[in-house]
């Protein structure tokens, strides 16, 4: 699988939106080329509103698939935030998950004095780390 090629101002936004959201968990979607370039970025609510998890507001979701499907774009990867943790998938995200492992979800973990983003691919048990490179223009 290519690497999720992230463009400068694509994760500027990522770390806003999550900035935005904390103390709460943010979450939204990418959606790019089948290489692995992301060029769009819907931000989606978190109907928990909460700090250590959340939930794709439906509503939003369904809005961004369908202008995923209108760009000729496809889902690449789904993002959220963990206020104060490290940036690894909770029990609750390997058990919540249902995009399979076809769709990497990158956390930016917001403990640190830098916001630390990882990407992974998590599975039926577990998860491994997967790669993102900051694409250039
Ligand atoms: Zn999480």
């Amino acid at each position: 699988m290519s690497p999720l090629r992230i463009p400068a101002e694509v994760l500027a936004a990522v770390v806003a939106h999550a900035r935005a959201e904390a103390p709460y968990e943010c979450c939204g979607l990418l959606a790019g080329s089948p290489d692995g370039r992301v060029g769009l970025h819907f931000p989606i609510r978190n109907d928990l509103a909460s700090p250590t998890e959340y939930l794709t507001n439906a509503h939003d979701l369904l809005a961004a698939a369908k202008a995923v499907r209108s760009a000729g774009a496809e889902v690449l990867a789904i993002y959220h935030s963990h206020p104060t943790s490290a940036p690894v998938p909770s029990t609750r995200d390997v058990a919540g998950n249902h995009w399979g492992d076809s769709v990497v979800h990158l956390i930016v973990g917001l403990a640190g004095p830098e916001p630390d983003l990882r990407a992974w691919h998590i599975t039926e048990g577990g998860y491994e780390q997967a790669e993102w490179i900051l694409a250039g223009r």
